[in-house]
């Protein structure tokens, strides 16, 4: 690539950037390292890279030149465009597929409180209805997303708005003001008024974490996770997006099953002594000390999407070979969160 050329590249993703470092500050469309956004300049797809923030993106160089024919190339021939690359992320062979000069991927919680819904394509059939949107059932991230999401555009090659079934949105665009647009319309018609958690139990958490390994969570909102009885119910039920696994590095959605409140006299800790979180019913949450910003914002992003799964809603959880099949993407998300610069502990 010429000098001149990546000198007015540069100068162009300027848009992305700040669009990617707004959307990035907003926990509600997206959390530590998740969600992606990209532009197509002159053969060259402009991503952000594996493990990068879209919060940074101002003050980091979190974007990544990849040849746009090499990617689909390579999607062509059912290679991962991300496994032949360093630095670049699991979801580039979906930006390279999908046509938009702007593509925009996120994992906003009012989409994923719908994407998990087994009747999800009715109940969004009626909330976006006038827009060009398409669902897509829960596949990996990867060569079997984008694989999905070339059929889709076979059929309907006008779609700007696709819905990931148990993972997230993506929104494609000619600019970055198009594609921001698109997304708040999407945000409007898909929010859901969170519910109201009971109280939280201040006083046992301190009681329990006092002189221990376990800390309150800075975001006073995870505590829902284990005061509110309905969302209680539907984290027993399993795993609802593969990024839950994050917390464990492994698959066992047991994790997630709330435990009754511990006697602080008690050898409790040893229990437990695995586990990154604890879900206290009745109570609240306590976390690890050693968890990561990356895990603390992942875990505010859950307690936000569960709080807006009604108690009524039939859910579909992934199965175990969903869960087992998309390991590989968790481990190396896992790895990638751990290392991650934080722009939350950077502020
Ligand atoms: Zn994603």
């Amino acid at each position: 690539m010429s000098k001149n050329m990546s000198a007015t590249n540069q100068a162009e993703l300027t848009p992305l950037r700040e669009l990617s470092a707004r959307i990035g500050s907003d926990p509600l469309l997206t959390q530590a390292s998740t969600g992606n956004s990209s532009i197509k300049l002159a053969g060259v797809l402009w991503m952000k890279a594996s493990g990068k923030w879209m919060a940074d993106a101002i003050h980091e160089d979190i974007v990544i030149p990849l040849d746009l024919v090499e990617d689909r190339e390579c999607v062509k021939q059912k290679v991962d465009p991300a496994e032949r690359y360093t630095r670049a992320s699991i979801e580039t062979a979906m930006h390279a597929v999908l046509p938009h000069r702007v593509v925009l991927h996120v994992h906003c919680v009012n989409t994923i409180a719908w994407a998990v819904r087994q009747d999800a394509p009715v109940q969004l059939e009626h909330q976006l209805d006038g827009l060009r949107w398409q669902w897509i059932s829960y596949v990996p991230s990867g060569l079997p997303l984008a694989r999905e999401i070339e059929k889709v555009l076979s059929a309907s090659a006008d779609t700007d708005v696709l819905v990931l079934g148990n993972h997230g949105l993506v929104i494609g665009g000619d600019d970055c003001g198009a594609v921001e647009d698109l997304l708040s319309q999407v945000e409007q018609r898909l929010a859901i008024c969170p519910r109201q958690a009971d109280p939280t139990d201040y006083a046992a958490l301190a009681e329990i974490a006092d002189g221990s390994s376990w800390d309150l969570p800075d975001d006073d909102e995870v505590h829902s996770l284990g005061t509110d009885a309905i969302s209680r119910a539907v984290l027993s039920g399993g795993l609802l997006y593969p990024c839950q696994s994050i917390f464990s590095n492994s698959s066992t959605p047991g994790l997630f099953r709330s435990v009754p409140c511990p006697d602080p006299r008690d050898q409790w800790e040893s229990r437990y002594c695995t586990l990154p979180f604890l879900i206290i019913e009745g109570c609240g949450v306590i976390v690890r000390r050693t968890m990561t910003p990356a895990q603390r914002a992942m875990m505010s992003g859950l307690a936000q999407v569960i709080q807006r799964i009604s108690s009524s809603a039939p859910l579909r959880y992934l199965t175990e070979e969903e869960v087992a099949n998309s390991s590989s993407m968790i481990a190396s998300r896992y790895r990638e969160l751990a290392n991650a610069s934080p722009y939350s502990s950077a502020r």
